[in-house]
């Protein structure tokens, strides 16, 4: 039982470290599958809110959408929705330039943006 359960987390934690997007559950349960087949819907939401409480992985929430998830230790980025494929994509780098805009007095701590449009595949 402890066995499986630890393969499981690690299957699960592999699929989200090793993908080149954000996944959202069903995509995190479908993959995980081809190396777990009997893997259950519940196993992986449990897994998930475990490796988000260790600080493994990180959300990416865009309102409207279920919520994706990517590992924790990336650098800075932004990210890209397709609004044909609903697929979160990861953008490199930063598009603000070094200040932020903020109104007078105010302090920025972080951001987050999000682009919509459709990708290469869909586009
Ligand atoms: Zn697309
Ligand atoms: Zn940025």
């Amino acid at each position: 039982m402890m066995q499986r359960r630890t393969r499981q987390r690690d299957t699960i934690r592999a699929v989200i470290e090793r993908a080149n997007r954000p996944l959202d559950v069903q995509d995190v349960l479908a993959r995980a599958r081809r190396h777990v087949p009997r893997l259950g819907i519940a196993t992986v939401y449990r897994t998930i809110n475990a490796l988000l409480a260790d600080g493994i992985i990180v959300p990416v929430e865009i309102p409207g959408r279920p919520v994706t998830y990517e590992r924790a230790n990336l650098r800075h980025h932004h990210h890209f929705y397709c609004t044909a494929c609903k697929k979160v994509y990861e953008m490199e780098g930063c598009l603000l330039g070094t200040r932020p805009a903020a109104p007078c007095g105010f302090k920025v701590e972080s951001h987050e943006i999000t682009l919509f449009g459709t990708c290469a595949a869909c586009a």
